[in-house]
């Protein structure tokens, strides 16, 4: 369904949202330092008035009651209030009754604020999962990124939402530690991983944008893209360290050049050898265009 669009800026959601209803419960990302996004410079953050997204909410049932996914944008919806999550929640399970799942962005900041009770009450509601940006599992990496936490707080963080109930989905930068702390980002990003267990995983790889300090990184030449065989090297080392109980795996997003999927730890063979496949003949592999690749 089409997103709302009740303040101006571009409206992002991850690629697993597509087909959802996009509200904006907030405008913005309260944190919005990360290095490497974009997402949010041109705007405030600011929670959008109750009785105003009750409105948008109506108006989206009166066009569509069947909505099943409902996506809160914008960037860290999870911050506001919980009071005001749990009425948003509420009018959303009232105007749509085949309402299956909410999900959100979740950063760091946000979970940390967050209670574990407050978390439960709001997944009771519907809000069942959240997309939590990892990055890194790598200290120095994190810091470079200005994620705000190291990997051991990102752990404890993201265990907070699994201990109320919150089904993960969480994303992994490929290239953000470039060449030089390529092997230690993978392996350290698979060990904080394997420490989440989320129920899915996902790469994306680094893409400069203008406009962010990682961008000037890249002008200043303190900063350089990897190539697509190194980014799949990287790529290699950390599916090789995961050791998970079940999680869905996918490099669908149009930043990667090679797009894998599968369900770990069953087709991880099958992923390591695509890998293989791919750095032994990379003429041949199907990497995606440089044209073709997106945020
Ligand atoms: S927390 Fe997320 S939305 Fe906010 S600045 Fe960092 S990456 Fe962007």
């Amino acid at each position: 369904m089409a997103a709302m669009h009740p303040a101006p800026g571009t409206i992002y959601r991850p690629p697993s949202e597509a087909n959802s209803l996009i509200l904006r419960a907030t405008i913005g990302c309260s944190y919005n330092r990360c290095t490497f996004c974009g997402m949010y410079r041109d705007r405030a953050f600011r929670v959008r008035p109750l009785a105003e997204v009750e409105r948008e909410i109506a108006a989206a049932a009166a066009i569509d009651p069947g909505v099943r996914r409902v996506f809160l944008a914008d960037g860290d919806a999870l911050v506001a209030r919980a009071s005001f999550l749990e009425a948003v929640l509420a009018a959303l399970r009232r105007a749509f009754q085949r309402l299956a799942r909410v999900g959100c962005y979740a950063s760091p900041q946000a979970l940390a604020v967050r209670t574990v009770a407050e978390m439960a009450r709001l997944r009771e509601l519907g809000l069942t999962l959240y997309y939590l940006g990892v990055e890194s599992g790598e200290d120095r990496v994190l810091a470079a990124l200005e994620k705000g936490v190291d990997g051991a707080e990102m752990v404890r963080l993201a265990n907070k939402a699994t201990s109320a109930g919150v089904k993960l989905s969480t994303m992994i930068l490929l290239g953000a530690g470039g060449e030089a702390l390529s092997e230690s980002h993978a392996q350290a990003s698979a060990a904080v991983i394997n420490r989440i267990q989320p129920r899915y995983l996902s790469t994306l790889a680094m893409m400069p944008v203008p406009g962010t300090p990682l961008f000037e990184a890249v002008e200043q030449g303190t900063y350089a893209e990897m190539a697509p065989l190194a980014l799949a090297r990287e790529l290699r080392t950390f599916i090789a360290r995961l050791e998970l109980g079940g999680t869905i795996f996918r490099s669908n997003h149009a930043s990667n050049y090679l797009a894998l999927a599968g369900t770990l730890p069953k087709d991880r063979g099958r992923l390591l050898a695509e890998l293989d496949a791919a750095l032994a003949d990379p003429d041949a592999a199907p990497f995606r265009a440089e044209w073709r690749r997106g945020l």
